[in-house]
């Protein structure tokens, strides 16, 4: 049975207690055993990153993302062995695990820009022989504890700004499939990373209360379901840390009477059964406006998922989507989809007979369709995390508006239209991160911002773009008299500047 260790101080280091087991889940089997670090494996971590933290730091911004550069080289030499493993562990398509790469790739090549991005600000002669400048310092040790559904591209989200910034950074990653972390480890070391500057310790619940009580951890990075992040948020927040966390999602995607229709099942096919459902920028929530456009649109929507692939990655082309994660997942999401019959909601598409000869085992989950979904259903108010789509039917745009605007989620949301002024609108209103327009799954590319509102996300700064680099940096302004200084006698008063 393979062995999965954390890497430190530039090294795999076994594990020397708990272990929790890494599946196939296109199998079932356990494949491999992961270390679950206590508070000793922790410490002697951030002891190392402590050590070795100030001379990254005191390293030019220009070598250090030279470091960078590298590692997209490397990235890119390495990208089928990554998308691979990320498949084994995880259960998505091998395209989807290599676009899982690229977009954390993405954002390695942004933050390739810290010599510009980490410029301070200068004003000459702000007062009589004053000027003033500031400049944008590393915080030290930072961390991240990131979920399972973006191994690859979450660690680098948080990562790669951090170590730009001159930062040391421990990673946390899923316990559920931590192979792809340890391998972006081992190449940045490759890329010429200093020892003790990336290190990964492998875990669960432990692993991550000691970050969040370790006094030498500056701040917090938080990637994963929404109890979770609101409890490190606050946990972090008392132990003095900044502190960025996000959460779950319930997206919605209004379906205006005058869309493309064909256009609209498309996006919705892909936006809710693509990777299983098990992405927080998945549509779950189709809401049409009007009966008309609700029938049309179901229309559309049946004979698309019943003809939609679920198999093994392994299977390449053949496959539109893969296994969830564990056998725990597909236990709930069948749980919920039984809660959404018991309830009312019509099921247009049962998936819950899905079987695969050969895959018994594996956790497949077969697509469903639920129409005539309603605000006060579990499968509505709940984040499923799975293939399962739920029709909301609105009468008018406002109730439609409404719905996104009353989740508790706020993560992302589309608008389906031919209407330059309602899409205008519902982009201005929405009380939602991230908005599509006629796009299904509006994620920003690296140089903008990641975030969703209201319960999908704690704190203030976004993922990537130049909010990391805030987030990574706490900024130092300097006030200079120079050369003359007070040579004409102490001042008494408040300074203002004349
Ligand atoms: P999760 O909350 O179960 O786990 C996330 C991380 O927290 C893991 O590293 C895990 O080891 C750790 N963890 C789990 N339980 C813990 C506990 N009790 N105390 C301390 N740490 C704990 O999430 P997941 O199942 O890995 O990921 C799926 C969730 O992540 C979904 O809710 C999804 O919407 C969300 N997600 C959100 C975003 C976003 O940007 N908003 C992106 C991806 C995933």
């Amino acid at each position: 049975m393979q062995q999965i260790g954390h890497w430190i101080d530039g090294a795999t280091v076994a594990g020397n207690g708990r272990t929790a087991d890494v599946y196939n889940p296109a199998t079932g089997e356990v494949q491999a055993q992961v270390a679950l670090a206590d508070k000793d494996v922790l410490d002697r971590a951030v002891e190392i990153a402590a050590a070795a933290q100030p001379a990254w730091a005191a390293t030019n911004p220009q070598r250090r993302a030279r470091v960078l550069m590298r590692f997209v080289g490397l990235l890119n030499r390495d990208m089928d062995k990554l998308a691979e493993a990320l498949s084994r562990e995880h259960g998505k398509t091998l395209p989807d695990a290599a676009g899982d790469v690229q977009r954390g790739l993405e954002v390695v090549e942004y933050c390739i820009g810290a010599p510009e991005l980490l410029k301070g600000d200068f004003t000459d002669s702000a007062g009589p022989g004053i000027d003033i400048y500031s400049m944008r310092q590393p915080l030290g040790v930072t961390a991240g504890i990131t979920p399972f559904n973006f191994p690859a591209m979450i660690p680098m989200w948080m990562f790669a700004p951090a170590l730009a910034c001159g930062n040391a950074f421990i990673l946390k990653p899923s316990e559920r499939d931590p192979s792809v972390p340890m391998m972006l480890a081992e190449l940045l070391e490759e890329a010429g990373l200093p020892k003790g500057i990336l290190q990964v310790v492998n875990g669960d619940k432990a692993a991550v209360d000691a970050i969040l009580d370790h006094d030498g951890i500056a701040s917090v990075g938080f990637v994963g379901s929404t109890p979770i992040a609101a409890y490190i948020y606050e946990r972090a927040a008392a132990n003095g840390k900044r502190a960025q966390c996000f959460g779950g999602a319930k997206n919605h995607m209004i379906v205006m009477p005058d869309a493309d229709m064909d256009q609209a099942a498309d996006a919705l096919i892909g936006a809710g059964y693509g990777a299983a459902g098990e992405r927080c920028m998945a549509i779950s929530v189709a809401v049409p406006v009007g009966e008309e456009t609700a029938d049309r649109l179901i229309e559309k929507l049946v004979p698309r998922i019943e003809a939609l692939k679920v198999g093994p990655y392994t299977a390449g082309d053949d496959v539109d989507f893969g296994p969830v994660v564990t056998a725990a997942a597909k236990e709930n999401i069948l749980r919920l989809v039984q809660s959404g019959i018991d309830e009312g909601a019509e099921l247009v598409v049962d998936g819950r007979d899905f079987g695969l000869q050969g895959y018994e085992d594996g956790f497949f989950v077969g697509p469903h369709l639920f129409d005539r979904v309603t605000k006060d259903m579990e499968i509505y108010r709940k984040e499923i995390f799975g293939p399962v789509l739920s029709c909301v039917r609105a009468a008018t745009y406002e109730e439609a508006l409404a719905l996104a605007m009353d989740h508790e989620y706020g993560n992302g949301t589309a608008i389906f239209t031919r209407d330059g002024d309602a899409a205008r609108d519902f982009a201005k209103r929405v009380n939602v991160g991230m908005v599509g327009v006629n796009v299904p799954i509006p994620v920003p590319l690296a140089y903008h911002t990641f975030g969703g509102w209201k319960k999908s996300m704690f704190g203030d700064l976004n993922q990537h773009g130049p909010d990391a680099f805030r987030f990574y940096t706490r900024t130092k302004t300097v006030t200079a008299r120079w050369p003359s200084g007070i040579k004409e006698g102490g001042e008494f008063s408040i300074p203002v500047m004349e």
